[in-house]
């Protein structure tokens, strides 16, 4: 397996275009290698069908120009932190080898969504352990960030996403089943209650504060790291 240089966790197909799609594209158009680990499929969604938003997500990867895109099928709502979940997300990350790695922020409000944060976290650690399932090589990632679904908090680094935006949209247009309002047997959730351009403004909020158009934030629990001489 040809080694990404970054690997991005979802507890659902499109949290991490919700979170970074600009980002992925941006770096997919500069060459890099992203892959997406969605951690399940999302099967409690009230609307779309599992078959249904492998296809949306199928189609945000192409959009997006992902190189790779993984499902570990762990059941939605299901997500506890507990050994073999821990144990699959981190053979995903000795897998593909990344240098970064994503998760969803700490605090969200829907819980799947803490829990992939939690569970990736500790898969980053054991990922470096060589005594962690000695059989496969370790893995020392080089930061662990964290992009934001559905909460805003304060970010520690930004990106600047303007230029590439449009990318975003059309990825997250393609999960039609959740934020659009058409189709039979569709019931209201927040997600098609405006949801997109909710997502929009607070990209386009970001921006405001580097007198650009769009940013997407990130968290980090170590320091930035970056040369300054
Ligand atoms: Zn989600």
């Amino acid at each position: 397996m040809e080694a990404m240089d970054i690997l991005i966790f979802g507890a659902h197909p499109d949290d991490a275009e919700i979170g970074m799609g600009a980002t992925i594209f941006k770096h997919t158009q500069a060459g890099r290698k992203v892959a997406v680990c969605d951690l399940t499929y999302a099967e409690m969604s009230s609307n779309g069908t599992v078959e249904i938003r492998q296809q949306e997500a199928k189609a945000a990867s192409e959009i997006l120009g992902l190189a790779v895109r993984s499902n570990l099928g762990l059941p939605d709502r299901g997500l506890f932190l507990e050994r073999e979940a821990i144990e699959r997300i981190t053979l995903e990350i000795r897998k593909y080898r990344p240098r970064l790695v994503f998760a969803p922020y700490w605090q969200d409000r829907h819980p799947d969504h803490v829990m992939c944060s939690r569970l990736v976290e500790e898969a980053v650690f054991n990922a470096k352990l060589r005594n962690f399932r000695p059989d496969v090589e370790p893995v020392t990632v080089q930061q662990l960030y964290f992009y934001f679904i559905n909460d805003v908090y304060e970010p520690q680094v930004a990106t600047d996403v303007s230029e590439v935006y449009e990318a975003k949209r059309q990825a997250l247009r393609a999960y039609a089943s959740q934020f659009t309002q058409t189709g039979r047997d569709i019931v209201a959730t927040p997600l098609n209650q405006g949801y997109l351009e909710r997502v929009e403004a607070r990209d386009y909020l970001l921006g405001q504060r580097f007198f650009i158009r769009y940013a997407e934030g990130f968290a980090s629990k170590l320091p930035q790291r970056i040369e300054l001489f």
